[in-house]
């Protein structure tokens, strides 16, 4: 039986998963079978992580983390969680490979999913000219005219990058402020090939295999427009990724995992959470570190108040700890 799981790859999870191997702990990383590395593996420049004053690739930061990692005797593993039973004092995790996973503590940071807007046509023409992911599909549009839905961080970034490939890049919002930073805000007014399309909702993606075009409809005045287009990428926020604990573990009102005031503790003893699953506001690679920092420490300090018994215990002795 192993003394931590942690579950999510991102930056709360690496950085668990640094502190607690620091401390001894061992911990196995289940780090997702496509998704290793988190969002940050889909982003290009990130120039707010503190210690580098150049900037580093997303995919760079989040390898480097996961050496740092693997450095101090975290096992990571490229699969997915498909259960988990955390109501016991063992906790089991189930692996798509079919292997159970037993510890005493477990760390959540599965993070968050890109938001869908919620009509049909999203869905059908899915990879068929709608895309949540700039650097992953930018190349596919060179020349093309292609819009970005969103008013924040996310859509900017997206849109000046698809710059680099697409000749005419809109930004749908539905109101006429943007929730972006002003630093992001004066980069996607300054670029030229960027054009903003205010007060409109996407209410149909048209095209049969590929995108041709958007129906909107003006949040204002209730007019309805056909845009033609070649490509939609959305970038609209996130949710927290909480399937795996519905009916396990308390959510917020907001949908992210309830933790007890600034711990990561969840309403389950030896069930810590971290980074964006808790996090509806701040939602930064720096305090997702942080958080996973928070998760190890709050860990290690369970793993230190049980009876010495249990650390050495078999699962099936391992009841008697609770
Ligand atoms: P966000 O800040 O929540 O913004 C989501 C945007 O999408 C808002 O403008 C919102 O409109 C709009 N929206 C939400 N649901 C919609 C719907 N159903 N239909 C149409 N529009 C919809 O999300 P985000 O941009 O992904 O950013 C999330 C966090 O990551 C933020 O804290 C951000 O600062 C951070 N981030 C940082 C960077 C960076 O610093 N480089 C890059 C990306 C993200 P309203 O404004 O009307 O609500």
């Amino acid at each position: 039986m192993r003394q931590v799981i942690i579950i999510g790859s991102g930056p709360a999870g690496y950085t668990a998963a640094i502190y607690a191997a620091r401390a001894n702990l061992k911990p196995l990383v289940i780090a997702s079978s496509v998704e290793a590395g988190g969002e940050l593996m889909k982003t290009t420049e990130v120039e707010n992580f503190p210690g580098f004053p150049e900037g580093i690739q997303g995919p760079d930061l989040m390898t480097a983390m996961q050496e740092q990692a693997e450095k101090f005797g975290a096992e990571v593993v490229l699969d997915d969680v498909v259960e988990l039973d955390l109501k016991g004092p063992v906790k089991r995790v189930t692996l798509g490979n079919g292997d159970v996973e037993e510890a005493l503590t477990v760390i959540f940071a599965t993070g968050s999913a890109y938001r869908r807007i919620g009509i049909p046509d999203e869905d059908r023409l899915s990879g068929m000219g709608v895309s949540w992911c700039a650097t992953c599909d930018g190349f596919f549009f060179r020349q093309k005219t292609i819009a970005v839905v969103g008013g924040g961080d996310s859509a900017m970034e997206e849109a000046t990058f698809l710059t680099r490939f697409a000749d005419k890049v809109y930004v749908i919002h539905r109101r006429d402020k943007l929730r972006a930073s002003k630093i992001m805000q004066d980069r996607a007014f300054a670029n030229d090939k960027i054009e903003f399309v205010w007060n409109k909702e996407v209410r149909h993606i048209y095209g049969d295999t590929q995108v041709k075009g958007v129906g909107l409809l003006d949040t204002v005045d209730g007019t309805e427009t056909i845009m033609d287009l070649d490509g939609l990428f959305i970038a609209i926020g996130n949710d927290p990724r909480t399937h795996l604990v519905h009916g396990q573990l308390d959510l917020t009102a907001e949908g992210t995992i309830a933790v007890d005031g600034r711990s990561s503790r969840t309403n389950i003893p030896g069930v810590f959470a971290a980074g964006d699953v808790i996090d509806p506001h701040y939602r930064q690679a720096v305090t997702a570190a942080a958080s996973g920092t928070v998760a190890a420490l709050d860990a290690e300090h369970y793993l230190a108040s049980l009876p010495e018994t249990a650390l050495s215990a078999p699962a099936d002795t391992a009841a008697a700890i609770a």
